[in-house]
């Protein structure tokens, strides 16, 4: 979309014509560096898993975290997973590096548990992930190799994904009766609507980032988001708020009902071994 926008904008001249075939062929440039890097990232150690602590509201304390990647490109340093995701999807390449995440995830959730710590993870799940056959047979394994529990992850899809066909329908309740448990991410951004939550085969939903900055302003996002709360409620979801940044944020989707909050509020993303002392600070959202 970036490399469309620069061709919209007027072009006044010989100069800014370079100016823009320039800009676009070092975004074509770069794209095609970083899809041939990916492929060597996880031998090459460049990927590094961060985790955000989540909060159970009923609870006030940290019960669960959310994996996210992080990548830092020999040429490029750190790239944001918002632009390296997609070109992993483009080549294929998620695949082997989703698997590494899964692992590392569980080897950390592990290690968290042998420190005294008992967490859950959220991973983020690509739809080309969701197509391999062996995924099922894969995530079970590191599960057991690290002694623990399917129940200890939750697998955390979009809504593009459950829209698009009965293959991914059948492959998340395939997981699910594993004991995965399956997480609707970013809910609200896509073209699901509410009346389909009661088919899916979901426990949790995530409200996305985009109602929650807004909930702030505007009395009607107010009442939308307090309908999609208790109506998740009556199908027996549960609901995360994400993207949470202000008090007066944390303090309505609380008392809205909203079962887990989680935005940079209550913390950014850590790495495994920031999870570890956020959790034995003393702070207003731990009781570890
Ligand atoms: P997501 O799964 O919706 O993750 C939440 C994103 O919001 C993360 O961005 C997180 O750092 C950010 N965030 C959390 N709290 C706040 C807040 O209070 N304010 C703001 N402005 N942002 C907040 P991040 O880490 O850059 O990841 C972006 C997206 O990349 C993720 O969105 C997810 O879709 C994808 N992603 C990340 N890691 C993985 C992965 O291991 N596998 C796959 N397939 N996708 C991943
Ligand atoms: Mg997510
Ligand atoms: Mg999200
Ligand atoms: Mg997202």
């Amino acid at each position: 979309q970036a490399d469309l926008a620069m061709f919209h904008v007027k072009e006044t001249g010989r100069n800014n014509f370079f100016q823009y075939s320039d800009a676009l062929e070092e975004s074509v440039r770069r794209k095609k560096v970083l899809r041939q890097q990916l492929l060597t990232a996880i031998d090459n150690q460049e990927l590094e898993v961060h985790y955000q602590p989540i909060l159970s509201t009923e609870a006030l304390g940290i019960r669960k975290v959310e994996a996210l990647l992080r990548w830092s490109s020999p040429t490029y340093g750190a790239i944001s997973p918002s632009e390296f995701i997609p070109l992993a999807e483009s080549n294929g390449s998620i695949v082997n590096i989703g698997r590494w995440v899964f692992q590392q995830v569980c080897r950390d959730l592990s290690s968290f548990n042998d420190q005294g710590l008992s967490l859950r993870a959220a991973v983020n799940i690509s739809a080309m992930q969701l197509m391999q056959p062996h995924l099922l047979n894969e995530l079970l394994e590191a599960v057991k190799d690290n002694g623990l529990s399917p129940y200890s992850l939750e697998l955390e899809i979009t809504e593009s994904v459950l829209m698009s066909g009965d293959s991914f329908f059948t492959s998340l309740q395939n997981l699910r009766e594993h004991g995965f448990r399956i997480s609707l991410d970013d809910f609200g951004t896509g073209f699901s609507s509410l009346s389909y939550l009661r088919r899916f085969p979901v426990d949790v939903i995530k409200i996305d980032r985009s109602f929650i900055s807004e909930i702030t302003h505007s009395q009607s996002d107010d009442t939308l988001v307090k309908a999609i709360i208790e109506l998740s409620h009556n199908l027996g979801l549960l609901v995360v708020s994400e993207g949470i940044e202000l008090k007066i944020q944390f303090d309505m989707l609380r008392n809205l009902g909203s079962d887990e909050l989680q935005g940079y509020y209550i913390s950014k993303p850590l790495k495994a071994s920031g999870i570890i002392s956020f959790l034995s600070q003393d702070t207003p959202f731990n009781d570890n």
